[in-house]
């Protein structure tokens, strides 16, 4: 049992679009923090000066998470790995990738003669099963096979923990110094300043947190995601056409909008966020149109949208 002293679970997009970006939307790439541990999701080109548009604080990252190897995700790693060691970064980073992600870098840095002031690991992930990536008792990180035209993995963050909340007005009638409050949460018994003695359950409430995150792009309609991201909290589900293009998303490896609802439907997942929109559409509304008209939990993934999961 510890004390809960941070609560942070937040997702930021940084880019939205898919292989062609525009002055207003960027390829693929989102950061979530969790408890201040930075996880990067996919590193489209130009991430490195999103992040510095959207003051992150960017040298917590620990992980750096590639769903697959097409530039539109992959492109700004080079540079980001680059501006970490100019930045003197020492710590060691870890990035995950289906299989070819080592060489794509090695390769890169290689030819570029670049030395790194701090050690990459790399977890090159079978993309045709599933697998953990991080498991620290608090935060679980899972990756799982999706449909695409190459090999391609989407990822599943989940958050859980037990914690003592202070039942504040019963603690308060009692002559507790408040130093002790700290010892509730954690669970031992405190006693007041007349010597009685209290045990931490009379005092508190244990709560059981449990939230996720899951993300998937880039894919085909895929049903086989379904018990990978079954009652997530928020899924982010590429939708890069619209449905009347249903067949061109099929050849192309994508979603509709209204096959990735359908998906967030099936997978009773709390909210879906849209994303990876194809260049043709200026105007986004009829993708959130058709979502809302399958699914009506869904928001419209844009750059610097902000979401607490
Ligand atoms: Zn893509
Ligand atoms: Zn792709």
């Amino acid at each position: 049992m510890t004390r809960r002293s941070n609560t942070a679970f937040e997702l930021l997009i940084l880019g939205s679009s898919s292989a062609i970006p525009s002055d207003s939307r960027h390829p693929s790439a989102q950061i979530l923090n969790i408890r201040d541990r930075l996880f990067l999701i996919d590193c489209g080109e130009g991430t490195q000066n999103r992040l510095w548009a959207h003051r992150v604080r960017w040298n917590r990252m620990s992980h750096i998470l590639i769903s697959h190897l097409h530039g539109d995700h992959v492109f700004g790693l080079p540079g980001l790995l680059t501006s970490l060691s100019h930045l003197q970064r020492t710590q060691p980073l870890t990035i995950a990738g289906p299989l070819g992600i080592k060489n794509f870098v090695d390769n890169i840095f290689s030819h570029s003669r670049t030395h790194l002031s701090y050690n990459l690991t790399f977890m090159e992930l079978d993309s045709e099963v599933e697998g953990m990536v991080w498991d620290d008792g608090l935060i679980r990180v899972r990756w799982f096979p999706l449909n695409h035209r190459i090999p391609t993995v989407g990822y599943r963050f989940d958050v859980e923990e037990t914690y003592r909340k202070l039942k504040i007005e019963k603690v308060s009638s009692f002559p507790i110094p408040v130093n002790r409050y700290r010892d509730i949460q954690e669970g031992k018994p405190v006693s007041d300043s007349g010597g009685n003695i209290y045990q931490a359950d009379e005092l508190s409430d244990l709560i059981h947190y449990h939230k996720s995150y899951a993300y998937c792009s880039d894919t085909r309609y895929f049903e086989s995601v379904l018990e990978n991201i079954k009652g997530v909290s928020v899924l982010y589900h590429e939708t890069t056409y619209l449905e009347e293009l249903s067949l061109k998303a099929n050849e192309t490896g994508h979603s509709t909008a209204l096959q990735a609802a359908m998906i967030a439907k099936k997978a009773g997942v709390g909210k879906l966020i849209t994303g990876h929109y194809s260049s043709r559409y200026d105007d986004l509304m009829p993708i959130l149109q058709e979502c809302h008209s399958v699914f009506p939990e869904t928001i419209l993934g844009t750059e610097g949208l902000r979401l607490e999961i």
